[in-house]
C-alpha cells in the first residue's frame, strides 16, 4: 500500500515515509492509494480479538511495509491496562434501546486523542527507523488545551523521542493547565506563552521552517515531526474503533452481522468523523454518517450547501473542542469524493486560503448528501441535552458529547430513521466539569474544579479517573512563562542547542 498526497496524486511513498513527513512537501495530506477491504467474516473474526489485536488486524492492510513483529510492538505498548482504564480500551455503554455510546475517554487524559497519541509515537520512531533516520525525533505542539496533555502522555518516556508543548498562558482551563504543569516523563517539557493560541502556534510553525534551526538539529541527530492531527498516524488509530465497536455489537447480539447503523460524532477538525467514513468504504455496514456541530457550523452549512465559507464569527463555547472554522481533513474526504482530483484540490483549497471560502462540485454534492447528515447545536441546548439525559437514562456525558446526542435527537424527529445507533463520546464528564455540573445542578458556581468534580462523582454513576482524581497531589514541574519572541530560543536552549 502506497499514500498519494491530496495536492498531488503523483507522490507515491510508504506508511513510514507518510507518518514521518507528516505533511507532504507541496502541502497536500497523505491518504492511502487504495481503500483496504474487510469482508463479514473478518468482521466477525475481530470481534473475537482484545483491543490491541484489533487494531492490529485493521493496521496491517494500511501500514504493509510494518511487519507483524512492528505492528503489534506498537499496539501491545500502547493499548495495555497500563494506559487504559478498561480492559475493552473503546467502552460501549448503552444508553437506550438500539443506541449505543462509544466510550473514547477511557485513556490517560480523558479525551478522545489518546486513541491516537497514545499510538503514534510507537509509530513515529518504529518508521523512523525503518527508513534508517536514526535521529532523534523532537515534537514541538502548539495546544489549545486537550492535544498537548494527550501528546505530552503519548510520548512520555517514549525512546528516541522529546516533546516540547507551548499554551496559551490565559487560553486553557485550569484543569487543562494543572494538567500539564504536573506531566510526569524524562523527555517532556512544558511551557507558557504570553499571547494566545494563534502565537502558539505561528511560533511553532516558524520553527519547524527555520533552516537555521533545521540545520543545528540535523547536526546533532535530531530532526522535527509534529502530533497533529493531520498525520496520516493519527487518522488510522480512529478507524480501529469503529471496526471494533460494530464487531463487538454483532458478537453482543446487539446487532445482527451485515445489518446497518449509523454513526455520530462532535466534529472539529473532521478526522473522527472522516475515520468513521474510512471504516464504512471499508466495510463496516453503516449508513448514515451524522456530523454534529457546535455553534461553529461551518460544518453543518458545508454539508448541507456544498458551501465552505469560514468568513464568519469564531465563537468560544462549552465545547471547546471543537470550536474550529478550518476543518483540516475534509481535504481527504473530497480527495477521494471527487475521483482523486488533486488539480480540483489545489483549487478549492487554494481559494480557502486567499478568499475564505469554496463551492465544490454538484456531483460532490450528491455524494455528500448519500452518505452525510448534519446538525448543530448552542450551549444551552448542549446543556439541556446533559440534564436530560441525566434525568432519563441516569447517564452523564460531556458537552461534546452532548453536541452529539443534541444533533442526534434532531436528526431522529426529523427523518423517523430508527436504524440502530453509535455516538462517539469524545470526552470524560469531568474533563469539563464547570459546564457539566452547571447543566446538572445549579448554584455551585464558585466552586474550585476539584469541587466540581467530587460534587459530579455524587451525583453520577461513572467513577472518577483516576488521571484527574491524582492531579490534586502532583507537584507542578512547569511554570515558565516566555514572551512570544523567545519561543525559538527556548526551544534551542531546552534542546541543549
Ligand atoms: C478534538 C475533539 C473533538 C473533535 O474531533 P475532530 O477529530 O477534530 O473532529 C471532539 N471532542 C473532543 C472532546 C475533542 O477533544
Amino acid at each position: 500500500m502506497f499514500y498519494n498526497s491530496t495536492r498531488n496524486s503523483e507522490v507515491k511513498v510508504s506508511s513510514a515515509e507518510a507518518i514521518t513527513q507528516g505533511i507532504s512537501a507541496e502541502g497536500g495530506l497523505f491518504v492511502p492509494e487504495e481503500i483496504p477491504a474487510l469482508t463479514l467474516d473478518e468482521i466477525k473474526a475481530v470481534g473475537e480479538m482484545k483491543y490491541a489485536d484489533r487494531a492490529a488486524y485493521v493496521f496491517s492492510k494500511y501500514l504493509t511495509d510494518f511487519t507483524d513483529a512492528e505492528i503489534h510492538y506498537c499496539t501491545d505498548n500502547a493499548y495495555s491496562d497500563k494506559n487504559f482504564e478498561t480492559e475493552n480500551i473503546a467502552e460501549i455503554a448503552h444508553l437506550f434501546s438500539g443506541t449505543y455510546m462509544l466510550e473514547l475517554w477511557h485513556g490517560p487524559t480523558c479525551a478522545f486523542k489518546d486513541m491516537a497519541l497514545q499510538i503514534l509515537p510507537y509509530f513515529l520512531t518504529t518508521s523512523a527507523k525503518k527508513i534508517k533516520l536514526d535521529k532523534k525525533i523532537v515534537i514541538l505542539v502548539a495546544t489549545s488545551g486537550d492535544t498537548g496533555k494527550a501528546a505530552l502522555e503519548g510520548f512520555k518516556d517514549v525512546e528516541g523521542t522529546s516533546i516540547l508543548v507551548f499554551y496559551p498562558e490565559d487560553g486553557v482551563s485550569p484543569m487543562q493547565k494543572r494538567q500539564m504543569k504536573t506531566q510526569e516523563g524524562g523527555n517532556v517539557g512544558v511551557c507558557a506563552i504570553k499571547g494566545n493560541f494563534d502565537d502558539c502556534q505561528n511560533g511553532v510553525k516558524a520553527i519547524f521552517t527555520d533552516n537555521e534551526v533545521k540545520n543545528l538539529l540535523d547536526e546533532n541527530g535530531m530532526m522535527f515531526s509534529s502530533a497533529n492531527s493531520i498525520n496520516w498516524g493519527r487518522l488510522v488509530p480512529q478507524i480501529v474503533y469503529y471496526v471494533s465497536a460494530y464487531a463487538e455489537l454483532a458478537k453482543d447480539g446487539e446487532i445482527k452481522l451485515g445489518e446497518k447503523i449509523n454513526v455520530v460524532v462532535p466534529t472539529g477538525n473532521f478526522g473522527n468523523i472522516l475515520a468513521a467514513y474510512y471504516a464504512k468504504h471499508m466495510g463496516v455496514p453503516i449508513n448514515k454518517l451524522i456530523c454534529a456541530s457546535n455553534i461553529n457550523n461551518v460544518l453543518t452549512d458545508f454539508i448541507n450547501t456544498g458551501v465552505y465559507d469560514r468568513n464568519r464569527q469564531f465563537y468560544a463555547t462549552v465545547s471547546p473542542s471543537m470550536d474550529i472554522l478550518i476543518s483540516s481533513n475534509l481535504e481527504r474526504l473530497l480527495y477521494l469524493m471527487t475521483g482523486k482530483n488533486d488539480a480540483v484540490i489545489r483549487e478549492w483549497f487554494s481559494k480557502l486560503a486567499s478568499e475564505g471560502r469554496y463551492e465544490v462540485s454538484a456531483d460532490v454534492k450528491a455524494k455528500l448528501a448519500e452518505e452525510f447528515c448534519a446538525g448543530f447545536c448552542d450551549d444551552e441546548q448542549t446543556k439541556n441535552t446533559i440534564h436530560a439525559i441525566y434525568e432519563k437514562y441516569s447517564y452523564t456525558c460531556d458537552t461534546h458529547t452532548a453536541v452529539a446526542v443534541k444533533v442526534y435527537n434532531d436528526y431522529k424527529d426529523a427523518t423517523g430513521d430508527e436504524t440502530k445507533t453509535v455516538i462517539a463520546s469524545t470526552a470524560s464528564p469531568y474533563k469539563f466539569s464547570a459546564a457539566v455540573l452547571a447543566a446538572l445542578e445549579s448554584g455551585n458556581e464558585d466552586m474550585d474544579e476539584y469541587s466540581k468534580v467530587d460534587r459530579i462523582a455524587q451525583l453520577s454513576d461513572i467513577a472518577v479517573p483516576s488521571a484527574l482524581a491524582d492531579l490534586k497531589n502532583k507537584p507542578e514541574r512547569f511554570s515558565d512563562v516566555i514572551e512570544k519572541a523567545d519561543q525559538k530560543a527556548y526551544v534551542l536552549k531546552t534542546l541543549g542547542l
